[in-house]
């Protein structure tokens, strides 16, 4: 199913996760899934190896699996900068060979050590040649905070609008811990004519030392109520997880209220704190 058609029926309620290390065994994220399937998501989608090291093949496995096995729709990611054209082309035709129908097109994250390819600049480029390539549905990634290679955020908006008419179908926000700055996003991007749904990507702080490596990475700010939370419970694991469960049930049932399109959990292949969050919301998701 077409990802985009998903946005009729009602608040899109989204996964996403990531293959295993390589030098961990696949099997590793098919017991997660196991869990995660109970969950009953709209769809899942899966990351592709970010900096230039990536290989689409435990991206297309791990799909087709969701799909085959466990009967929930996937979307597989998608970077292009460290990559041709024909090596794109022959991603999409394993990809297709796999049933894959839902594609996240991103440019990628520009590693200093691997010299981008130049074929694809940027991601509205991919989303213009998924297009000749096959009846993929295509996502776009957004940025409620603005992406951190371009400060000025009207820019970096119009820019978004240019992959929505090259084709993106929807869209799907980086993480951010303040509503606000998604409201105001949401508000300038139906200014700049974007009419396509926008998911809210939403992390739960489960470990104090990978959401600060996230928010360098993304440059996503800290409210003050987040500060203090991770600050009191550093250095209590269990605790720090539990209110990071309840600051993102607070914000998915804020964005909800306010009629938001769709949630994308990212999930950190965690799937007790994906049960805890969905348990809590589910009723109020699909109200
Ligand atoms: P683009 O849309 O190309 O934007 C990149 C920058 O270029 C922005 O600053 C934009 O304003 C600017 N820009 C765009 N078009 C133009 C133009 N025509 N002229 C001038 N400037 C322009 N990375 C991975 O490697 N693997 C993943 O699986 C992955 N999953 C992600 C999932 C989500 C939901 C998100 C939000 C990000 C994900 N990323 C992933 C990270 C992403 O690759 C990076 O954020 C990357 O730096 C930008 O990708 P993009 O597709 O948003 O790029």
């Amino acid at each position: 199913m077409r990802i985009r058609d998903m946005f009729e029926k009602g608040t899109v309620f989204s996964f996403e996760i990531f293959p295993p290390k390589k030098t961990a065994p696949v099997e590793i994220i098919y017991n997660t899934l196991e869990e995660l399937k109970d969950l009953k998501p709209d769809f899942i989608s899966v990351t592709y190896g970010a900096g230039g090291s990536g290989n689409s093949v435990p991206t297309c496995e791990i799909a087709h699996t969701i799909k085959e096995r466990y009967g929930i729709e996937p979307a597989a990611h998608l970077p292009c900068i460290n990559y041709t054209k024909d090596e794109i082309t022959a991603i999409l035709k394993d990809f297709e060979e796999h049933g894959i129908e839902n594609i996240l097109a991103l440019r990628g994250d520009i590693n200093p050590d691997i010299p981008p390819k130049k074929e694809f600049k940027y991601a509205s480029e991919l989303v213009e040649f998924i297009k000749t390539k096959g009846d993929f549905d295509i996502a776009g990634a957004c940025y409620p905070e603005g992406h951190v290679d371009t400060p000025d955020m009207v820019q970096d908006v119009l820019n978004l609008k240019k992959k929505v008419d090259a084709g993106a179908s929807h869209l799907i926000s980086q993480l951010f811990f303040d509503n606000q700055y998604f409201y105001s996003f949401v508000e300038k991007a139906k200014i700049a004519g974007i009419n396509v749904p926008i998911e809210a990507g939403i992390m739960p702080v489960t470990n104090k030392k990978s959401i600060e490596r996230m928010v360098s990475m993304c440059g996503a700010s800290l409210p003050p109520k987040f500060a203090k939370m991770m600050q009191k419970y550093e250095n209590n694991p269990e605790a720090l997880r539990d209110a990071g469960i309840a600051y993102a049930i607070d914000q998915i049932v804020d964005l909800v209220s306010n009629g938001v399109d769709g949630i994308h959990l990212y999930t950190m292949n965690n799937a007790y704190v994906a049960r805890r969050i969905t348990e809590a919301v589910g009723n109020i998701i699909r109200g």
